[in-house]
């Protein structure tokens, strides 16, 4: 009895509900069920409780009230609210917006409005990435190391065929600077040729993967380029032991959103497949529609109508084996 019960909330917990489109904001809508099924940033959302008068133009006040109205069914707007509050920090309706832009706005807007600094600095981490950027002189092999943050780990994609793994690696890989371009050393005094390494240092439990489709040379346009990807991401792929310590950060990480741009550079939509946990099955969200959705369908999105954002969360150390 007592179990069932629980089956039963868990379900309609987890049950995925359309989000009205007022205005091209198929994007937003698309990271709202993303954000919707990351229990970790509601847990932390839920503990938020600012001054009244901040609410209505609060980001991380309005996207909590969001994501509690998306679980009441009966609740016929949930997130309009705040999609004014976005427009308000120029985020606006009736313009095409890049998800990945708009996750990190949310997230910046986030850090910068939480009066709670602890819950603020607690929802930084939950996605945050660290790498450092090492360039050494070629003459004297001095490395100078300068630390970074991201919210999303941003992979290039090579013309032809790509897998997640071969982005991770190439993303972490030697690069010489382009000819002529030197760097100043400060050893040497001077400046000298330079090779450049990313190195990741650490990894969060929410992993946001970009996959950079977008690129602008004078005029942006979209790279259709098939990328593959699985359910279950290995992150220690990097330990190949001829580039040592690339890739401090490991562990094993399971997919549980993927954010999917259709269309071209000019002119796209915005869906979104979610699985919330590992023993449910895969949903699909077009703005007010949502669906069961299979594994072969998000698989789907390898070229096409394409992958454009993954989530993935850490696996257990036991569960990872
Ligand atoms: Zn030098």
């Amino acid at each position: 009895m007592g179990l069932s019960w629980i089956k039963m909330a868990s379900y309609y917990y987890m049950r995925l509900r359309g989000l009205s489109n007022y205005g091209l904001t198929c994007c937003i809508n698309a990271l709202l069920q993303s954000f919707s099924a990351t229990p970790e940033l509601l847990e932390l959302l839920n503990k938020y409780h600012p001054p009244e008068e901040a609410e209505l133009n609060n980001v991380p006040m309005q996207l909590k009230n969001a994501l509690c109205a998306m679980k009441d069914t009966n609740h016929h707007s949930p997130h309009r609210d705040f999609l004014d509050c976005l427009h308000r920090h120029s985020i606006h309706r009736f313009t095409e917006h890049d998800a990945d832009e708009i996750f990190h706005s949310i997230l910046n807007l986030t850090q910068k409005q939480m009066t709670d600094k602890d819950l603020a600095e607690e929802i930084r981490k939950l996605y945050e990435i660290k790498v450092e950027t090492q360039v050494m002189c070629k003459e004297c092999s001095h490395i100078q190391k300068t630390p970074n943050s991201l919210y999303s780990l941003p992979l290039a994609i090579r013309e032809g065929y790509n897998t997640l793994e071969s982005c991770v690696q190439s993303f972490a890989q030697q690069q010489t600077l382009r000819c002529g371009e030197e760097c100043y050393c400060d050893r040497c005094m001077m400046k000298r040729p330079f090779t450049h390494q990313l190195k990741l240092v650490s990894l969060p439990s929410v992993l946001c993967i970009h996959l950079k489709r977008f690129r602008n040379d004078g005029i942006t346009r979209k790279l259709h380029n098939r990328v593959t990807f699985l359910e279950t991401l290995n992150m220690n792929i990097c330990n190949d032991g001829q580039s040592e310590n690339v890739l401090l950060a490991k562990g094993y990480y399971s997919l549980y959103a993927v954010i999917v741009h259709i269309g071209t550079a000019l002119c796209g939509h915005y869906t979104a497949y979610i699985r919330p946990t590992q023993d449910q099955n895969w949903c699909y969200a077009d703005d007010s529609t949502v669906r069961q959705a299979t594994w072969k369908e998000v698989q789907d999105t390898y070229e096409g109508k394409t992958a454009y954002l993954l989530l993935y969360r850490k696996m257990s150390e036991s569960a990872s084996g």
